[in-house]
């Protein structure tokens, strides 16, 4: 048998009897004032651990404690590798972490696209994330031009290896990849699963090859509280990365408890 094959056989016997609930995050991206953030908790009730929300930064700031009291975890969906400066709209590692956060999201495909970020500059701010203590998601993921073109393999690696590449081995501890093909963000059409498969399989793959270990990789693209369940079953998903859905307190809650039950 091909190591591939014993590989894959492996992983899917450890998901299967060792895995650990889901992580489910998620994006609030420029929705949510604090009164609607405020009612959103109250109607989500508590979690238990596996829960993680990016609110604007506004919204951050007042229910920080509220997200606290029920047991989610958060953090702001972007922040600078400058401790402070003259960074006009920006927002800085000290101002996070005065109000208990303990993630951060680096390189949504938004900021990519919209805002220009670089791999360059994800590099410098994945590393001051991590040394200033925090858990950094990464979000990695292809164009439908690169997907349909056969680059995606190519252009996932270059974004592991160039976002990442500031790293001391250790450092990677701290690090979950959220996969998210940007043509199935805020679609309503997620992946495949074949194409969840696949990708996830092979990024697990690249990463040991990388660096001789797993990181946490999660899947984001149009999950819902429908498709959860059999995306989350899929062997190398370890949680998923939600937009849309994450705005519904009902929604969410279905995904979560789904997250605890495959
Ligand atoms: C996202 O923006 O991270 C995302 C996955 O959005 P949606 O769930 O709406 O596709």
């Amino acid at each position: 048998m091909d190591r591939t094959k014993v590989d894959q056989i492996i992983h899917e016997v450890v998901a299967k009897y060792f895995r650990k609930p889901l992580i489910v995050a998620g994006n609030w991206k420029m929705n949510m004032t604090v009164r609607e953030g405020l009612d959103f908790l109250e109607k989500l009730g508590s979690t238990e651990g596996n829960v993680l929300i990016f609110p604007p930064y506004t919204t951050l700031a007042v229910l920080a404690p509220e997200m606290k009291k029920r047991g989610i975890l958060y953090g702001p969906q972007n922040f600078h590798y400058e401790d402070s400066g003259a960074f006009t709209g920006e927002i800085s590692i000290p101002m996070i972490r005065e109000l208990g956060c303990s993630f951060l999201l680096a390189g949504h495909s938004e900021r990519r696209g919209y805002y220009n970020e670089t791999d360059e500059a994800l590099g410098k701010k994945v590393a001051k994330g991590i040394r200033s203590g925090f858990q950094v998601m990464l979000c990695i993921g292809e164009s439908l031009e690169e997907r349909r073109s056969g680059q995606w393999q190519r252009k996932l690696t270059e974004q592991i290896v160039l976002d990442l590449r500031k790293l001391e081995k250790e450092e990677l501890d701290s690090i979950l990849i959220a996969y998210e093909p940007i043509w199935a963000i805020g679609t309503g059409v997620s992946a495949s699963l074949e194409e969840i498969n696949e990708t996830h399989s092979f990024l697990k793959m690249t990463m040991r090859e990388m660096f001789g270990r797993d990181l946490p990789l999660l899947y984001g693209g149009s999950v819902n509280e429908k498709n959860a369940q059999e995306i989350g079953s899929c062997p190398y998903v370890d949680g998923f990365l939600i937009g849309g859905a994450s705005l519904n307190p009902e929604k969410f809650r279905k995904i979560i408890e789904v997250s605890r039950g495959v």
